[in-house]
C-alpha cells in the first residue's frame, strides 16, 4: 500500500511528542541572497539543531514511540552519518542500548563522534546495502528494533515537523527548497507545506553523483544506482527497491528535482560561510548551490533548508580556501585593525 502524502494528525502527533526533545530553530531571511533573487529567501537554520541536522526529529519520534519490549532490545541502523548520530544521541538519551552499522565510505569524524555518543559500532561492507544487510541480521537473531533513515511513517512524520515551522515563520513562501535523498526530509516537509499551502512548489535537491531519488522518480519506480563519494556525502546511498513510502509522496508531491556538480556544492558551501557566516556540510549547502548555479529560478519569496552541518572542518577549511584569497597582495595592517 502506498501514500501520497503523510497526513496532519500524525505530523501533529510527532511535534507533540518531541517538543522537548528538538530545537525549534530560526528562518530567516538572507539579505545577500534575496538582493539576488529579487525576492525575500529565507533560510531554514536546521543545522543548528541539536546534534547537528534535522534528522533527530525522525529518530527521536520513531524512538519515543517504541514498546518497552524493543527498547530492552535495543536499537540498530545503518545510514549514511547523521541519522546514526541521531539514533545514537536519542537511545542514549532514553536509555536505550544502540548499535550502529556503516559503510567504509563514511568519513571518520562521522564515525568518532558517534562511538563517543556511546553506540556500539560495526563496519561492514562497501556501500548502504552492506550495511543494511547487517542490520536484517541483527533484527532477526537479536530481535532488535531498526530505525528507518527515512522510510517509516514515524521517521517521516518527525520530519514533517520542521515543514510545518516554516509555514508557521514564513506563511507566504511560494517554493520550499529541500535536500533530497531517500527522501524522508522532503516527503515529511512537503506534506506539511502543502496542507497549509497546496499551490507551494516543493524543489529537491541532490547531486549528480548517485541520486537515487531522481533515477526511481524518472523510472517510475524505485530503482539502485551507484554509490559515489561526493562532497554531500549525508545525500550518499539508495532509497530501497522495497521502498513503502518515501517514493510514492515524493512522486505526488515533489515538483522539481534538481541535480548539482561537486563545484556548485562546494560553492554553496563557500558562500555560505563567506556571506551568510555559517558552516555547512555539503548537503546543507545544497539549496544556496541551486540558487547560485542558475539551476534553481526564484519568483517568489522562497525557502531554502540547510539540513546540517556536520563536515570534517580540515575539509571545511580546504574548500573555503579554495578561492582565490585576493588579500594575500593588500596592506595585511588593514586586517589587524
Ligand atoms: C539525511 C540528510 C539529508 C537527506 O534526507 P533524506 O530524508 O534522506 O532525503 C539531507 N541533509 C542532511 C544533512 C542529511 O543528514
Amino acid at each position: 500500500m502506498t501514500i501520497d502524502c503523510l497526513p496532519l494528525p500524525e505530523i501533529l502527533e510527532a511535534r507533540r511528542r518531541i517538543a522537548g526533545l528538538v530545537e525549534r530553530t530560526p528562518c530567516g531571511s538572507s539579505a545577500h541572497l534575496s538582493e539576488r533573487a529579487g525576492v525575500p529567501v529565507h533560510l531554514k537554520m536546521e543545522h543548528r539543531q541539536t546534534t547537528g541536522s534535522f534528522k533527530l526529529r525522525g529518530a527521536s519520534n520513531a524512538i519515543v514511540c517504541l514498546s518497552p519490549e524493543k527498547r530492552a532490545n535495543g536499537v540498530v541502523t545503518a545510514s549514511t552519518g547523521n541519522h546514526d548520530r541521531v539514533v545514537a544521541y536519542a537511545a542514549a538519551r532514553e536509555g536505550i542500548p544502540a548499535t550502529v552499522c556503516m559503510s567504509d565510505l563514511v568519513p571518520q569524524n562521522k564515525v568518532d563522534e558517534i562511538r563517543r555518543l556511546g553506540a556500539e559500532i560495526r563496519i561492514v561492507g562497501k556501500s548502504q546495502d552492506d550495511a543494511q544487510e547487517e542490520v536484517d541480521r541483527l533484527v532477526a537473531e537479536k530481535g532488535m528494533a531498526m530505525v528507518s533513515p527515512f522510510d517509516a511513517r514515524e521517521v517521516i512524520a518527525g520530519q514533517g515537523t520542521l515543514g510545518f515551522e516554516i509555514m508557521e515563520d514564513v506563511p507566504e513562501a511560494a517554493c520550499v527548497v529541500v535536500p533530497l535523498s531517500g527522501g524522508g526530509l522532503i516527503a515529511g516537509v512537503a506534506s506539511a507545506v502543502k496542507v497549509v499551502n497546496p499551490k507551494a512548489r516543493i524543489v529537491g535537491i541532490s547531486m549528480e553523483r548517485g541520486p537515487a531519488m531522481k533515477a526511481s522518480l524518472d523510472a517510475g519506480h524505485p530503482v539502485q544506482v551507484e554509490e559515489e563519494p561526493s562532497l554531500a556525502d549525508s545525500l550518499g546511498g539508495g532509497i530501497g527497491l522495497d521502498n513503502r513510502f518515501t517514493f510514492s509522496i515524493c512522486r505526488a508531491l515533489v515538483d522539481e528535482v534538481i541535480l548539482l556538480t561537486e563545484e556548485e556544492i562546494a560553492s554553496g558551501i563557500r558562500h555560505a560561510y563567506a556571506s551568510e557566516r555559517e558552516v555547512l556540510e555539503g548537503a546543507g549547502a545544497v539549496g544556496i548551490a541551486a540558487f547560485l548555479s542558475g539551476k534553481l529560478t526564484l519568483s517568489s519569496p522562497g525557502v531554502l533548508v540547510l539540513s546540517g552541518r556536520n563536515i570534517d572542518m580540515d575539509a571545511h577549511r580546504e574548500i573555503v580556501c579554495a578561492e582565490p584569497r585576493q588579500f594575500r597582495d593588500q596592506d595585511q595592517s588593514r586586517l589587524l585593525r
